[in-house]
């Protein structure tokens, strides 16, 4: 009898939770599990405004797949997704395989949002990968190394722009002010000639979280000379810097560019129906009038009930998505019933660079100390679901 064959696209937080799981519990004659990723090892999303800064070597975000997942049961194709053809139920890739599937998983995660803004993709960092951030760092390290070296060197060089206060561009703000002073230094430039400016459109930072931690956020950011402008869009990016919608002109010659996500291209162009590249998925997971595909992570919509708007992307959903799809899926191999999903958001925390981070878990405000304790607690939990204690020593933060 044929095995069926369960493809899944992408190796981060819905695509190795599901896999891992799928791992554990098919058995090995049950389906041909294929993970399809761009590259052989799996990073981080969730820590990459440490390395795009660089407080943290890139190195560290990543690992390769083939040390979490065991090969004789999942096989790894590194090639780059194009399509899904939903029809003839096969996934095209870049380098022209075609993988024909049974059971489908997307989750190639996310994008940024322009929201139409010119120059986006010409003038700013705005690729939140390993190979995106290890860019956006050398930029960065590049604008101090020429300081002293270089005769045509403009004041706006120095200018630091990231655009949008939501919780990526606060989280890289709070990285890139502990790293500014130790390149001060490394370069020998003047701390007062660098500037740094967080342009958010919404009339607050992180709009809609605690109000008294994001004001906690802000002075200290603003203590460690950032300049915040509040409630003003930038409407474009050019060579010279940022344009906002009232006209003011900030020079800047690294524009960082984190005013949100839409799902990956490969859902549009496959021809789901998406907002924002994000497919409103029902509740065991699966697009809607399509049997055989689960779409997770950051590439799906899911709506809270309470507030009936869309859950925020999170990997911490994503994760969860991928034990449900993972059950999922042996159900319908297996026989039995799909689960629905149900999100169960444990909270939220943001670090802002060296020992300070702000969070709120359950109902509990934190800040300072405590928050970065949970935060690096966070990050290393997700490690030991993925590889258990030793890459938790390999990979893992200190919590001090
Ligand atoms: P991802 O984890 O992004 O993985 C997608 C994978 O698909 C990648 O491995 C990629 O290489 C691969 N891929 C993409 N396109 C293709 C293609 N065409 N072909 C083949 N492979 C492809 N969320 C939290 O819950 N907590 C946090 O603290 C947090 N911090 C964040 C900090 C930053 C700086 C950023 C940018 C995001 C943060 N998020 C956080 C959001 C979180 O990272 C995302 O919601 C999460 O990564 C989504 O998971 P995913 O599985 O959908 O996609
Ligand atoms: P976001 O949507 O949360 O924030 C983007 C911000 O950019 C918004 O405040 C928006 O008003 C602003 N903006 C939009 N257009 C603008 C413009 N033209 N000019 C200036 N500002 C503009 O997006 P994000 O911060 O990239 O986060 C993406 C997802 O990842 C979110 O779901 C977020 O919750 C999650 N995330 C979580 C954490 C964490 O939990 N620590 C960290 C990073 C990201």
């Amino acid at each position: 009898e044929r095995k069926p064959n369960v493809v899944i696209l992408g190796a981060g937080y819905g695509g190795m939770v599901t896999a891992l799981n799928l791992q554990k519990e098919l058995g090995a004659n049950m389906a041909n599990v294929t993970l399809v990723n761009k590259h052989d090892y799996h990073y981080q999303t969730t820590w990459l405004h440490e390395p795009a800064a660089g407080t943290l070597e890139p190195e560290k975000t990543r690992m390769k797949i083939s040390e979490i997942l065991d090969s004789n049961k999942i096989t790894l194709v590194q090639d780059t997704v194009e399509q899904v053809h939903r029809e003839a139920k096969k996934v095209e890739t870049t380098s022209g395989q075609e993988l024909p599937y049974d059971y489908l998983v997307v989750a190639l995660g996310s994008e940024s949002e322009t929201f139409g803004v010119p120059g986006v993709y010409e003038h700013a960092y705005h690729k939140w990968t390993v190979d995106g951030v290890r860019e956006t760092k050398e930029h960065i390290e590049y604008q101090f190394a020429k300081y002293n070296n270089d005769e045509t060197m403009q004041g706006k060089d120095l200018n630091f722009v990231v655009a949008g206060a939501g919780f990526t561009g606060i989280e890289f703000i709070g990285e890139l002010t502990e790293r500014v002073p130790e390149l001060c230094e490394t370069y020998d430039v003047p701390r007062e000639r660098v500037k740094m400016f967080v342009i958010e459109a919404a009339p607050s930072a992180l709009p809609g979280f605690d109000p008294e931690l994001v004001e906690y956020a802000m002075n200290l950011l603003e203590n460690r000379g950032v300049e915040f402008k509040i409630n003003m869009p930038i409407s474009e990016v050019n060579e010279s810097g940022v344009i906002l919608k009232d006209g003011t002109e900030i020079d800047a010659c690294t524009v960082v560019w984190a005013t949100g996500v839409r799902g990956n291209p490969v859902i549009e162009k496959s021809g789901f129906d998406a907002m924002r590249g994000r497919v409103k998925v029902e509740e065991d997971l699966r697009a809607p009038e399509h049997e055989d595909v689960f779409i997770l992570g950051d590439c799906s919509l899911i709506i809270n009930e309470e507030t009936e708007r869309p859950y925020p992307p999170t990997a911490q959903i994503a994760m969860q998505q991928g034990v449900t799809c993972a059950k999922n899926i042996k159900a319908l191999i297996q026989g039995g019933e799909l689960e629905s999903f149900q999100p169960e958001i444990k909270g939220t925390v943001a670090s802002l660079g060296g020992k300070e981070a702000i969070g709120v878990v359950g109902n509990k405000k934190l800040y300072g100390n405590s928050a970065n304790f949970m935060k690096k607690m966070i990050d290393n939990r997700y490690l030991w679901i993925l590889g258990g204690a030793r890459l938790v020593l390999r990979k893992g933060k200190s919590p001090f």
